[in-house]
């Protein structure tokens, strides 16, 4: 896919956005798409593929309706064995896009409305995304990486990653506490 100068295409002109719809592709490095900001911090996450979007927005009146996908590749740590893995992220999101602001109500219960409906205002012949696309990837970010779902973690005593070797801990431990709970029934 070719790349897109991001910051000029991500901008639509509104004319362009018909009933029958309109389709975009991008293919952004996740550094431009962030520009200055850093939306991993210190979590270990590293993005090692560009950021593709695809986009398919429509028009209704003085709403544009906005549905896209997005993926990418991001390295990260297991939360469990800490080992390093890479994993594909997609995810899909939807957006709607107003031209009205909404009249007689208190600037704090509009804005509320908008979260609850996720809905984005905005004046002028063009559409700017680059907020909006840039949220989307932040939001798709994995909360508890896991390398696999069946991910055995580290064994408490030893440290050993349960994945990769066969420590003998396990037994150790439940032997211990099973040691334990007779010493508990003989009193
Ligand atoms: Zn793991
Ligand atoms: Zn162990």
């Amino acid at each position: 896919m070719r790349f897109c100068f991001w910051g000029v295409f991500v901008r639509i002109a509104v004319d362009e956005i018909s009933a029958a719809g309109l389709d975009k592709d991008y293919c952004i490095e996740a550094a431009k798409l962030f520009e200055n900001a850093d939306p991993v911090g210190d979590t270990g996450f590293q993005f090692v593929s560009p950021v593709q979007f695809h986009l398919h927005l429509q028009r209704a009146d003085e709403m544009i309706r906005l549905c896209g996908d997005v993926a990418y590749t991001l390295a990260e740590n297991c939360g469990r064995c800490l080992d390093r893995f890479e994993e594909q992220i997609s995810s899909r999101f939807e957006l709607s896009f107003s031209t009205q602001e909404p009249e007689g109500v208190d600037q704090e219960e509009i804005e509320l409305e908008a979260i609850q409906l996720e809905q984005v205002s905005f004046s002028g012949d063009q559409l700017d995304l680059r907020d909006c696309l840039r949220e989307q990837v932040s939001l798709s970010l994995p909360i508890r990486p896991l390398c696999r779902p069946e991910c055995r973690g580290l064994c408490p005593e030893c440290g050993g990653n349960l994945n990769h070797v066969v420590c003998g801990c396990e037994k150790k431990v439940f032997n211990n506490k099973f040691d334990a709970l007779k010493a508990l029934k003989k009193k």
